[in-house]
């Protein structure tokens, strides 16, 4: 069911000590009373402390990726499974670097959701196109592209683990946020788009998160826009005070 939700992806950032320092950080700061889910992502090697660290709190925890396979010879990876089994029940998936750097394709990923999903972890899919895009008028075109390749293999029911995170890739990590405005504009699409292919139940119950540079003092502006539902926050989340302001200011 649609609802507001600000999750923080650490990315490769914070050891053992650092992310039990910022999880007790986060249980004293974030508030404990307001309508958003809140998630967290740490690193693969600490999640399964911060599993056990948040256990009474209103803190989820996220993984930031896994493997398609359900296991094998896979060097490095991780699968579906071990997260499950350690207590995760959500994995980000198709993260711009993971795109990048990893080369990620939609192909691909609608591979690691179809997996993510047959373990029931739900999936916030992360999708957004890049600055030579948007200069070439192309933004509409990656961004349903993205979303059709990566998820509208799905049947509607699947689409109730589904969290969106749209997340132009030239606003990430750079200081440079999309708008409010350009922010409503593509989620609005977004979900119109959804709407096209599922109906209108689908596209009004799914959550769409924007990501890219959101900071304590953009936050509630890009927030307040009618198809935005929260955001994906990378260089914030790693700050217990900004951090929490970013959730009160759903
Ligand atoms: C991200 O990595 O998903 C992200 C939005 O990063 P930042 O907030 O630092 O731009």
């Amino acid at each position: 069911m649609r609802h507001s939700i600000v999750a923080g992806n650490w990315k490769m950032h914070k050891n053992a000590h650092e992310t039990e320092d910022l999880l007790n950080d986060l249980i004293e700061k974030l508030p404990s009373d307001k309508e958003v889910e809140i998630i967290v992502a740490p690193t693969f090697v600490n999640l399964s402390s911060a599993v056990q660290h948040l256990e009474f709190t209103n803190i989820g925890v996220a993984a930031q990726n896994m493997h398609q396979a359900e296991s094998g010879a896979f060097t490095g990876e991780i699968s579906a499974d071990m997260l499950k089994n350690i207590g995760v029940d959500i994995v980000i998936l198709g993260h711009s670097e993971r795109r990048s750097y990893f080369h990620e394709t939609d192909a691909l990923l609608a591979n690691k959701v179809d997996t993510a999903l047959k373990h029931e972890l739900r999936v916030i899919f992360c999708f957004g196109e890049e600055l030579k895009d948007r200069q070439n008028q192309q933004h509409f075109n990656i961004v349903e592209n993205q979303l059709k390749d990566g998820l509208f293999h799905l049947d509607a029911k699947a689409w109730e683990n589904i969290v969106l995170a749209y997340e132009p890739v030239w606003a990430i990590g750079t200081g440079e946020t999309a708008t409010p405005d350009q922010a409503q504009e593509m989620h609005q699409f977004i979900r119109q788009t959804v709407e096209d292919k599922y109906g209108r139940e689908v596209a009004e119950n799914v959550s769409i998160l924007y990501g890219g540079s959101v900071k304590p003092d953009n936050a509630k502006e890009i927030f307040s826009k009618p198809d935005v539902d929260g955001g994906l926050i990378g260089g914030a989340a790693l700050k217990a005070d900004d951090f929490a302001a970013i959730v009160n200011a759903v």
